[in-house]
């Protein structure tokens, strides 16, 4: 391993002869676990009282229901409460409203969170805004949003903050690294990105309108994809031992889930890599657990 500009390179093997050296897992799971040990003992500091999540559902969505079983079980295990509310399929935008105002004004409920998708007719932006900011555990009320440009906010978005501690457990130093997000959306990409650029990343953003998307991948030390699509990044797109966090959670045609990058050719060239399950996810729904206890007040 050599050093560049403080930044660790791992090398590869040049000679197309040697067989390739396989990328080091980033374990999501088990570094999630970490974070959750970690927690119940911060948890732990805030006293008996219940510490309460509340979790609101327009319908029943099946993808939803892992997501929202994953959160409860995280919870369970850090010390939160964590309340799921079923609102009728046919709820209106003004009932959801109604429910997070309510929500807001009870003392004892330190985070709200609203499960994706929502039904058609229903704006997310009107809907996060309706949050108590304090209370915004996803981190997506346009307060905690502005409040990233100048520091990493208290309750940052959690696939972000998930994505920054990823690329923080290689222990590379991330100050003048290469990093290419592909992604600009306001809840993954953008956010990812400026998380970075704070630990003076050298940043690029890529997204639908990059003319060569293969160009800047190939510079990145640091390769965050969150798009969304299947096999959009392969290894011959990465740089040899760079760092891939992969963030898209695709349905691939066997009906498993895959991520944006071809996992087998990028483990050939990457140093680190995230696998699709049980990379990026577990570590956002720690995340989600550090924003609730934030919310109630732990330095965490
Ligand atoms: P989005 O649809 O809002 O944004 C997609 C982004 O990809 C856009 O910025 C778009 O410009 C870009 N894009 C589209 N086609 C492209 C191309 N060919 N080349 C380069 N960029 C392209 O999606 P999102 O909400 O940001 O989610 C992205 C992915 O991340 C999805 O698969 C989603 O399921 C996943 N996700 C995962 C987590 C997690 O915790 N693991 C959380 C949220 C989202």
């Amino acid at each position: 391993m050599r050093r560049s500009g403080g930044f660790a390179i791992v090398r590869r093997a040049t000679n197309p002869r040697s067989p390739p050296v396989p990328a080091q897992i980033l374990d999501g799971r088990q570094i999630a676990q970490q974070m959750r040990e970690k927690l119940r003992a911060a948890r732990g500091q805030l006293g008996p009282q219940p510490i309460r999540l509340v979790s609101i559902e327009i319908g029943q969505n099946p993808a939803a229901a892992v997501y929202v079983r994953n959160q409860q079980r995280a919870a369970a295990e850090v010390g939160i409460e964590m309340e799921v509310r079923n609102l009728p399929l046919a709820a209106t935008e003004a009932d959801l409203l109604a429910a997070i105002r309510e929500l807001n004004g009870r003392p004892e409920v330190a985070g709200v969170l609203v499960q994706r998708p929502l039904p058609p007719g229903i704006d997310p932006r009107v809907v996060q805004s309706a949050i108590d900011p304090h209370k915004d555990v996803e981190g997506m009320h346009p307060a905690n949003m502005g409040a990233i440009l100048y520091r990493e906010p208290t309750l940052p978005p959690c696939t972000a903050a998930a994505a920054q501690h990823l690329a923080l457990s290689t222990g590379m130093d991330l100050r003048g690294a290469e990093t290419v997000v592909v992604g600009h959306s306001e809840i993954v990409g953008k956010p990812i990105a400026v998380l970075l650029l704070h630990r003076l990343s050298t940043v690029t953003v890529c997204h639908v309108g990059t003319r060569r998307l293969v160009d800047h991948t190939r510079r990145a030390d640091i390769l965050v994809v969150a798009v969304g699509k299947a096999g959009l990044v392969h290894g011959d797109m990465i740089k040899p031992g760079a760092c891939v966090i992969d963030v898209g959670i695709n349905q691939g045609p066997d009906g498993r889930i895959v991520g944006d990058v071809d996992f087998a050719s990028a483990a050939d060239v990457a140093g680190w890599i995230t696998p699709v399950p049980g990379g990026v996810g577990p570590v956002t729904v720690a995340m989600l657990m550090r924003n609730t206890l934030r919310a109630a007040g732990a330095t965490v």
